[in-house]
């Protein structure tokens, strides 16, 4: 009976992570179909069918992200953690994020960073991925704003490093914070509020922490501490 009982919650839960990724998926899906079918009808003028195709691009790529974020948030984190630095990890999320934030009217950019490696022991997919979720959110946050500015910096103290996303974007109230990686929560029209449920069970997995500062209408500065690998692992994973 117990078995059956576990069974049972399983199957729920796996039923509402399913309902609410379909209920997501579903949305670009009917959009992208809609404009097929007036473009096969021959019902839209040739503005409109580049138009609706460009539309299309995106809603695809938003289904993608969907997926990302629902797997990187059913997956279990790795156990399989190496020393890996932080600065080169850091340089290849701008360069990766600087057309997003392009397409958004957003300066993305490198601000301090140690003039040395900052060694961490963690997963090099996840801690690009939490990076990700971040730089995302700080240049979503600026995309209605004139001059939307978003920094990524590295400052390094004895034990720790500090990383920092600062944008001048729209803010968020006390309240908003407050609900900050909660599953699910999200402000925006097409966001999943799974990115910081991931990132935040990241930081915690490796011992790190989070603060938030933000100022409605005037922007957001997220500090994330993580530990720094000891010496005796780094000197291993050297040679
Ligand atoms: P999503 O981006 O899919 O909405 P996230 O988990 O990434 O989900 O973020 C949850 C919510 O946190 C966002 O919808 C937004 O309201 C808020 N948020 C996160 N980062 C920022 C930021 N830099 N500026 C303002 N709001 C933010
Ligand atoms: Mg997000």
């Amino acid at each position: 009976l117990q078995l059956r009982l576990i069974h049972n919650e399983k199957a729920e839960a796996i039923g509402q992570v399913a309902a609410s990724m379909a209920h997501e998926v579903r949305n670009p899906l009917t959009t992208v179909l809609g404009f097929l079918k007036l473009i096969r009808d021959h019902r839209a003028s040739p503005e409109k069918v580049e138009r609706f195709i460009d539309i299309s691009i995106e809603e695809i790529k938003r289904t993608e992200q969907i997926l990302t974020d629902y797997l990187a948030i059913s997956k279990p984190l790795s156990q399989h953690r190496e020393q890996i630095d932080l600065v080169p990890q850091l340089a290849a999320v701008i360069e990766l994020m600087t057309p997003y934030a392009t397409m958004h009217n957003v300066v993305l950019n490198c601000g301090q960073l140690p003039p040395k490696p900052v060694w961490l022991t963690a997963t090099a997919t996840e801690m690009k991925q939490m990076l990700v979720n971040f730089t995302k959110n700080a240049i979503e946050a600026c995309s209605e704003r004139d001059r939307g500015k978003v920094t990524l910096s590295l400052q390094l103290t004895n034990k720790s490093v500090s990383l920092l996303i600062q944008d001048n974007g729209i803010g968020m109230t006390e309240e908003q914070v407050r609900r900050l990686g909660s599953i699910y929560y999200s402000t925006k029209t097409s966001g999943t509020g799974l990115g910081l449920t991931f990132s935040y069970q990241l930081i915690r997995s490796m011992d790190g922490s989070v603060q938030v500062h933000s100022v409605p209408e005037a922007g957001t500065s997220f500090t994330i501490w993580l530990p720094l690998a000891r010496p005796l692992q780094v000197r291993r994973a050297k040679n």
